[in-house]
């Protein structure tokens, strides 16, 4: 999916960002996206069990790389989930050509609840899986395609729980849920090559004038053991809304999990909406000395390599989060 940007691109993109974003980006992420004083409401809660059996499901189709049939039969199981969950779908189809020349026939899923709220919460995850194992230490696996069942599905299940229990609580937020396609075909040292189907969807809404108040990004959450330090990017540009994720996470016991530290810059969805003006924050196991968890883009990260505690700790952290909004 994402790789870590040398220095020299981390100082471009920021410029870049931070230039693109102006004043108003920064301004959108301000004291509503803050913990309300008693911000605990019945809704902050979230079932780790649940989150695992929604990513397993995904792994059982195979790998969900574009153009295969597990990619299509896992989108119109997205749909059907978003669906259950009271969700009003949109699907966005279209062709994108990969570096490689790859005409990739992809489909971002949307769903909204709530519709009418004017204050939108859009939470995101990409549901593709990398056509390539080409960070495998053995060389010989290194053209097979990944299970993603950290990278891609992990940050699905979250979602789909998350959910699962706003409709069970009856909430009456705006929250959107993205699941963009076509994330991890990229290549090294090109950054346009990955995160099209966030890109194309930044760039063409499928509803005319969409723009949430802020976004949240869940990539790679269910790593055994795995901490979250912050993202370059998401701090630079949306960092009041990681305190306010940061402080929800502590709140509900995670603190361990959400050091207040820095991770390092990495190129993925959420800068795709940066660039379109709208705050967005990644929530990734990638940390400055050890990089991303040991499985990513390898024929190992299938199910063994699934923690449901992490699944929870993130979870948890998103609904305390979710519950301090208004
Ligand atoms: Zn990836």
């Amino acid at each position: 999916m994402i790789f870590k940007m040398s220095i020299q691109h981390i100082m471009l993109g920021a410029t870049l960002l931070l230039m693109s974003c102006g004043g108003k980006s920064s301004a959108g992420a301000t004291s509503d996206t803050l913990p309300a004083e008693n911000g605990a409401l019945a809704t902050a809660t979230f079932s780790a069990d649940s989150a695992y059996s929604y990513l397993a499901k995904q792994v059982e189709f195979g790998p969900r790389v574009p153009n295969t049939e597990a990619h299509k039969m896992a989108g119109d199981w997205l749909v059907a989930q978003l669906n259950r969950h009271g969700a009003k779908v949109t699907e966005q189809k279209v062709d994108l050509t990969a570096f490689d020349g790859t005409v990739l026939h992809a489909r971002n899923i949307f769903g909204q609840i709530n519709p009418e709220a004017s204050k939108r919460i859009l939470l995101l995850a990409h549901y593709d899986c990398r056509p390539w194992a080409d960070q495998d230490p053995d060389h010989s696996k290194r053209k097979t395609p990944v299970d993603g069942a950290n990278d891609g599905a992990s940050g699905v299940a979250v979602i789909l729980e998350t959910a699962r229990q706003l409709k069970a609580s009856n909430s009456n937020l705006g929250v959107d849920f993205l699941f963009v396609d076509a994330e991890d075909w990229g290549t090294d040292g090109d950054d346009e090559s990955w995160a099209m189907g966030a890109r194309y969807f930044a760039e063409n809404p499928p509803i005319s004038g969409y723009t949430p108040s802020y976004a949240i990004l869940l990539d790679m959450v269910g790593g055994k053991d795995a901490v979250f330090p912050r993202e370059y990017f998401s701090q630079q540009n949306a960092g009041q809304l990681n305190d306010a994720f940061w402080a929800a996470a502590h709140k509900a016991g995670h603190a361990n999990r959400f050091p207040n530290t820095m991770g390092g810059a990495v190129t993925d969805d959420h800068v795709e909406l940066l660039k379109a003006g709208i705050p967005a924050i990644d929530i990734i196991e990638y940390n400055s000395g050890s990089g991303f968890n040991p499985n990513w883009h390898t024929t190992t990260d299938n199910l063994d390599n699934i923690s449901k505690e992490t699944l929870g700790a993130v979870g948890e952290s998103l609904m305390q989060f979710l519950s301090a909004q208004k």
